[in-house]
């Protein structure tokens, strides 16, 4: 088990953007990749930057933003996948130790984050954010210190939601804890949460984006009629609007979103435009 199974090889800047004291430094780290699945790695870690460069904000951060691999290789490909989750009770020997059914849950896949960061630490010591990418086609991903995500489909757009949790502190902005009929979930508290993306305040005049509120934009612009449930309701105003929407925080009522959909609600929906605007204000001292 762990650190004897594989063998770091080292670095490669994927993409480049300039020295790295200058820059914002994204690493992605090999889990379950043979040494003669490394190519394979490759690709996976440039199809990930090419997704994450693509997302906005990121697109215009391009010249703030560089990107590196390090490969690891392990013994065995995968990851452990146990049976009392109803995995096929696979335990490959992998330099990492990730493993499905973290918590008794099959997706959340976790590996030995002090020794990931131990391994970027030594390569790239100017890192801003790690991931971890599983050589497993099993759907699965968990945020924190690293940030691990599968080759499942749609794992990429996982691992760019958990990356707003851990390098831009951005609060969930669906408003469900594990479904939408749950009871404990139907009023915030009403204390005003520290994240930049969530309000309990819906007083126009002093909410946490005022500044990006039109006036002809109704506050609250949505109020969810029934706080047993989540809120229904289709948007009644155009795509990209900023105002207060009612449900967030895994709470039905009482919390406030900024715009309809986000990616830090929604994987598939861009990130709006408050949360867009936490991400280009932590990376603008990063341009050139
Ligand atoms: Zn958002």
């Amino acid at each position: 088990m762990g650190t004897s199974d594989g063998q770091v090889l080292g670095p490669t800047k994927i993409v480049d953007a300039g020295p790295p004291e200058k820059r914002w430094n994204i690493v992605i780290v090999s889990e379950g990749y043979r040494s003669d699945e490394l190519t394979q790695f490759a690709v996976d870690a440039q199809q990930f930057a090419d997704a994450l460069l693509a997302a906005a904000p990121f697109d215009r951060l391009r010249p703030a933003i560089n990107i590196y691999r390090i490969d690891v290789t392990s013994k065995e490909s995968g990851a452990k996948d146990p049976k009392k989750c109803g995995g096929t009770g696979a335990k490959p020997r992998t330099y990492f130790d990730a493993s499905f059914c973290t918590n008794k849950i099959r997706r959340l896949l976790v590996a030995k984050n002090s020794r990931v960061l131990k391994v970027v630490d030594k390569h790239v010591p100017q890192w801003h954010v790690a991931f971890l990418s599983v050589n497993s086609p099993i759907s699965g991903g968990s945020g924190g210190s690293v940030a691990t995500f599968s080759k499942a489909p749609g794992s990429v757009e996982i691992a760019i939601h958990e990356m707003g949790h851990s390098a831009f502190g951005l609060a969930d902005e669906y408003e469900y804890y594990s479904n939408c009929a749950e009871s404990g979930h139907n009023k915030h508290s009403g204390s005003e949460p520290s994240q930049p993306n969530i309000t309990t305040n819906k007083n126009r005049a002093t909410t946490k984006w005022r500044s990006m509120i039109q006036a002809a934009t109704p506050v609250p612009t949505t109020k969810n009629a029934d706080c047993a449930h989540c809120d229904p309701q289709p948007s009644p105003v155009a795509v990209g609007t900023i105002g207060l929407f009612e449900g967030a925080d895994y709470y039905h009522c009482n919390v406030y979103r900024p715009e309809f959909d986000c990616r830090m609600r929604n994987l598939h929906k861009p990130f709006c435009g408050v949360c867009q605007q936490v991400i280009v204000k932590k990376l603008t001292p990063f341009l050139p």
